[in-house]
């Protein structure tokens, strides 16, 4: 794997190669790799000539400083961990390669209003700093498809609106989120659980499908998500939100029967650990 710390020298590399008829996956992550992570670099290997994984930790998307800083950087593990799946090309830029103070690094983009529920409310400013990270990577990479989770589900929709309002030729491919044995969402933050937080964080998934159910037995959406803010609560735990909003959208439903794509996504603190997770609900297969 060639690891690359540098904008102008990735750049130069990578005009070669797409000049020579490559395909560029791109895998933008934050470190502290695990299987999730590694599933979207395994998607993209499968699908392009060229897979390149990026790390770095964006200032501009935490909303709290001691967040920012107790963020885990595990960089000889992660380094480790792409070379496994034979990841080809790893760029790990410093803050000031990716916002120089001499360019104009500012996005103003109308996000359409799907940076405002759920985390967007709870996390003011935050998609803000990720459409503008994603936008400066992709400014750099120029990939032809970029990797993605349906873990950071309300992230996803927003970068499929960036790529449509920007016109950027980038295609944007989700993976689904990638699971302990136990159904907990994989995340670089479940490092930072205590063992029995750990063990009792199960209950995010058991309260998502717990809401799958209720809602195709017919169960009122604002009961349902009630309901759930209730299941959520355990000794040291803290709720805060959990939303049964339309799959593309992001609006609340009302009535489910009028919507092809109906998410639940939720958001709670395990101590000082901020977990988020989601599961579909209803998908287009399932209307059709
Ligand atoms: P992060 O390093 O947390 O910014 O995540 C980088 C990418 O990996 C994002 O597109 C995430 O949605 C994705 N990701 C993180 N955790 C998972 C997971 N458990 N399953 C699938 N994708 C994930």
């Amino acid at each position: 794997m060639l690891l690359f710390k540098h904008v102008r020298t990735l750049q130069a590399f990578l005009s070669r190669r797409r000049a020579a008829g490559q395909t560029i996956g791109f895998v933008p992550t934050m470190g502290a790799l695990h299987e999730g992570h590694l599933a979207l670099v395994r998607q993209s290997r499968a699908e392009n000539t060229l897979t390149v994984a990026s790390i770095f930790v964006n200032p501009t998307q935490f909303n709290q400083a001691d967040d920012l800083q107790a963020y885990p950087r595990l960089p000889g593990p992660d380094i480790a961990a792409l070379t496994s799946v034979r990841c080809d090309v790893l760029f790990m830029p410093a803050v000031e390669e990716v916002y120089p103070p001499d360019h104009n690094t500012d996005l103003r983009i109308d996000l359409a209003g799907l940076d405002e529920p759920m985390e967007g409310a709870f996390r003011p400013g935050h998609f803000a700093g990720v459409a503008q990270v994603v936008d400066r990577l992709l400014t750099m990479v120029e990939p032809h498809r970029i990797y993605m989770g349906q873990k950071d589900y309300q992230q996803a929709t927003i970068i499929r609106h960036l790529l449509r309002t920007t016109e950027r030729a980038t295609e944007l491919r989700v993976h689904p989120t990638v699971r302990e044995a136990d159904g907990l969402a994989m995340s670089s933050r479940n490092l930072r659980l205590t063992d029995d937080h750990r063990r009792r964080a199960v209950r995010l998934y058991q309260t998502l499908r717990w809401a799958k159910d209720a809602l195709t037995a017919g169960m009122a959406v604002a009961d349902i998500e009630a309901e759930a803010m209730e299941r959520l609560q355990q000794p040291g735990f803290r709720p805060e939100y959990f939303s049964i909003v339309d799959g593309i959208t992001l609006q609340p439903v009302a009535e489910p029967a009028q919507h092809a794509i109906i998410v639940a996504c939720l958001a709670c603190w395990a101590g000082d650990v901020r977990l988020i997770d989601n599961l579909l609900l209803r998908t287009t297969d399932e209307a059709g």
